[in-house]
């Protein structure tokens, strides 16, 4: 599995010399972030002090990883930059195509069958360019690599938006389109906003039922889904010190639901533990060689108002256990309220079924605190009220938690172990009646919760809590039960309390497992073939997107003007399109089908303006594509928020769509947007949102002026023939105004590899 301890211990040689020549760049202490932002910075050693979320600076990753959806796409990026090798340490996990139905071993052996084309595809393509490969059934990427690779200080990119998981191990992780993570595998600089940083004291200690989940929800809470965007979000205080390296992995998890660049905790006891328990003293020997290197300077902590552009305090020790939902990962309840919430919104109280585990949750402390609970069912003679899963992060913990008898507990109280992979967190849940539609409450401990994510069911009801409080609440069966104060009856009809939960932070035993499901790459790949079949429905190899003419874009026709929240999940589903993620043209039958059309309210049905008719998203798209007229696609707030998949970018662009105008941009999904050679605009006066009208052509007046921080004047011609004159901002430097000309950022790095 090879961590590269001499990777890591190249980074910790150049630290300290980058790190003070950077604190005297900026002239004052230095935060964490900023520490390992001058440390990998792609010119070396610091020689200017950058302006954070203003400048553009290029960075040196460390590492990559992709998981097996977004790899696919990436990948076949990847083989058109013309490398023998990938530059940095790269792996692949094949984890998002494995759908969860009956159990781990049948839905691993059906996952096999169905997707064995692209597992196969995946393997050789590792195998070829030098890229560990993770088998389906090793994990879910997140768990694997904070395992196996995440390292104290150091920088990675990852094609899934939750890649900033590794912040638990005080790493910058951050989640990247294909197209940023072709751009490192190739041995390219990797370009990113200097972000601005959020700082949060955590005073008091974590006790009881509350857990680290429980910090990101209340953040949640706080700052909201877009609270965090184009900044790092900093965990400092004794409530830190205090906490596993787990559980911070869990609050840098969820830190994507807040839309921050990523999150990082500085090093300390509990990843020294860590390192250790995971089979790498020597990574943690290594770090503590430079520990203070690898946390920010003592004055910032002190006085943190003075180097943060934003301050949050949560005091641990007064915390309650929240739950987050539904279908928007922000709206926290603390669990002392829920009951009066649920009554208040009609929310079903009836729990149908609660679900532990995912990359954000499946800790053995986690199984092991859940595990207490479940015990408790038998000791105290009670009934497990609703379903229970568990989807342990990876084999590793699968094998271990099974080794200490926390399966065992959990087969008492009728639980479903699914394979170690993302299953219903990703929509990949066979769940049986979900195609009733019916109106239902699920509780889990993943990190999202938008309409359908889980089961497809647009009236499932998601609540997202700790594993802890999710156990306890499928116990109950009843959203409304708060275990901190209420009782059960039992079967003897007794009143009953759940004692709090306990566990172990790490396996008293250690981490074991039998075959973790590694594939190193072969030492020299020339010879290995990558084949893909021209007739397959799963994977196409991809042809170069078609540079600008260098004209103003006339006559587009508007496509959609989506109306309220437009994530990736609605711009490109998941669930049962995960199949077609190596197949552009495929995929692209699922574009946008989610967004809800602001003229009719519905999803799926806009106008074609050549026909008049209406028809689903992809098929009027398709019908401008054929009749050569370009397309634009107005959007509202944090528009492409969510995943990473580029695939939202990528389907506009092979369809034909040339612009996206929208209030505001989630950070991954601009960046895919430039990436792909499409225009990603955002309205100078929001009020012009309610300008566009359903049968509006649209001119672009000075796009031949193309420049950084000069406004587009947009010309939208309405049905009467009158005319309302747009202004769109727009963030594009010179280089990405340079993928706009070259019709990607992919076919510069295929030119200049040819060059
Ligand atoms: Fe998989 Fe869910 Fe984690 Fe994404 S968030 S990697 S879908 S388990």
């Amino acid at each position: 599995m090879a961590f590269d301890i001499e990777m890591i211990q190249k980074v910790y040689a150049n630290l300290a010399e980058r790190v003070d020549k950077a604190r005297e760049l900026v002239g004052r202490p230095l935060t964490l972030s900023e520490k390992i932002l001058y440390s990998h910075l792609w010119e070396g050693t610091p020689s200017q002090a950058f302006k954070r979320g203003e400048d553009y600076v290029d960075f040196a990753p460390d590492r990559v990883a992709c998981q097996d959806a977004t790899a696919q796409m990436a990948l076949l990026q990847f083989m058109h930059a013309g490398k023998s090798k990938v530059a940095v340490p790269t792996t692949v996990h094949c984890d998002h195509l494995i759908q969860a139905k009956v159990d781990a071993k049948t839905d691993l052996a059906r996952a096999k069958q169905q997707s064995n084309e692209v597992f196969d595809f995946l393997s050789s393509v590792s195998d070829k360019y030098g890229i560990g490969f993770w088998k389906p059934g090793a994990g879910i990427i997140h768990q694997v690599v904070l395992e196996n690779y995440a390292f104290p200080g150091g920088m990675m990119i990852g094609t899934d938006s939750h890649t900033v998981n590794a912040g638990g191990l005080g790493m910058l992780a951050i989640g990247v389109g294909g197209a940023d993570a072709v751009d490192v595998m190739s041995g390219m600089a990797w370009e990113l906003k200097f972000p601005k940083l959020i700082g949060v004291k955590l005073t008091g200690k974590l006790s009881g039922w509350t857990a680290p989940k429980d910090v990101i929800l209340k953040v949640a809470g706080i700052l909201t889904v877009k609270g965090g965007t184009g900044a790092i979000v900093e965990y400092f205080g004794e409530g830190a010190l205090a906490m596993s390296c787990t559980g911070k992995g869990t609050i840098c998890n969820m830190g994507a639901e807040i839309g921050a660049t990523t999150s990082t905790f500085g090093y300390d006891a509990s990843m020294d533990r860590y390192l250790r328990s995971t089979g790498r003293a020597d990574v943690a020997d290594a770090a503590n060689q430079v520990a203070s290197y690898l946390t920010a300077d003592a004055e910032v902590y002190a006085n943190p108002e003075q180097y943060f552009d934003q301050v949050i305090e949560i005091n641990l020790s007064e915390l309650e256990p929240h739950l987050n939902g539904p279908f928007t990962p922000d709206l926290a309840t603390p669990i002392s309220k829920m009951k009066e919430e649920a009554i208040k919104n009609n929310w079903p109280l009836k729990i149908e079924v609660g679900l532990i585990g995912s990359c954000t949750n499946s800790s053995y402390e986690d199984i092991a605190r859940a595990a207490s609970l479940a015990k408790q069912v038998s000791e105290k003679n009670l009934k497990t009220k609703a379903q229970f899963t568990i989807t342990p992060g990876s084999e590793t913990v699968r094998y271990t938690i099974e080794r200490d008898g926390f399966i065992d507990t959990f087969d008492k109280i009728g639980a479903t172990v699914f394979a170690n992979a993302c299953g219903p967190c990703i929509g990949m849940w066979d769940r049986e009646g979900a195609e009733k539609e019916e109106r239902n409450t699920i509780v889990h401990s993943f990190n999202r919760n938008f309409s359908k994510r889980a089961d497809g069911n647009p009236n499932t009801l998601a609540f997202v809590g700790s594993p802890e409080l999710v156990t306890a609440l499928a116990i109950a069966g009843d959203l409304g039960f708060n275990p901190l104060t209420d009782t059960l009856i039992n079967e003897d009809g007794q009143e009953v309390r759940l004692d709090e939960p306990s566990g172990n932070e790490l396996p008293p035993k250690g981490f074991d497992a039998e075959d973790p499901g590694y594939q190193a790459p072969a030492e020299d790949g020339t010879g290995v073939q990558v084949a893909v079949s021209p007739t397959s429905e799963r994977l196409q190899l991809l042809e170069p997107f078609s540079p600008w003419d260098g004209k103003n874009i006339t006559n587009a026709k508007l496509l959609i003007k989506a109306f309220g929240k437009c994530t990736t999940d609605h711009i490109s589903m998941a669930g049962p399109w995960l199949r077609f993620r190596g197949h552009l043209d495929n995929i692209s039958n699922n574009m946008l089908i989610g967004a809800v059309n602001a003229f009719n309210q519905k999803t799926n049905t806009v106008k074609n303006q050549l026909t008049g008719a209406y028809d689903a998203v992809p098929a009027v798209q398709r019908a401008y594509k054929a009749a050569g007229v370009p397309s634009i696609v107005v959007g509202d707030h944090n528009y492409g928020e969510g995943s990473s998949r580029e695939h939202a970018a990528m389907e506009p662009r092979f369809l034909g769509v040339k612009a996206v105008l929208v209030k505001s941009f989630a950070r991954i999904h601009e960046t895919n947007l430039k990436k792909q050679g499409m225009l990603a605009l955002t309205f100078a006066n929001e009020a012009d949102y309610d300008k566009i009208q359903e049968n509006d052509t649209i001119n672009f007046v000075d796009l031949v002026d193309f420049a950084p921080d000069k406004p587009l004047t947009l010309e939208f011609v309405h049905a009467d023939g009158s005319k309302d004159v747009i202004m769109a901002n727009h963030s594009y430097n010179d280089s990405q105004i340079g993928w706009f000309v070259a019709g990607s950022a992919l076919n510069l790095i295929a030119a200049a590899g040819r060059a």
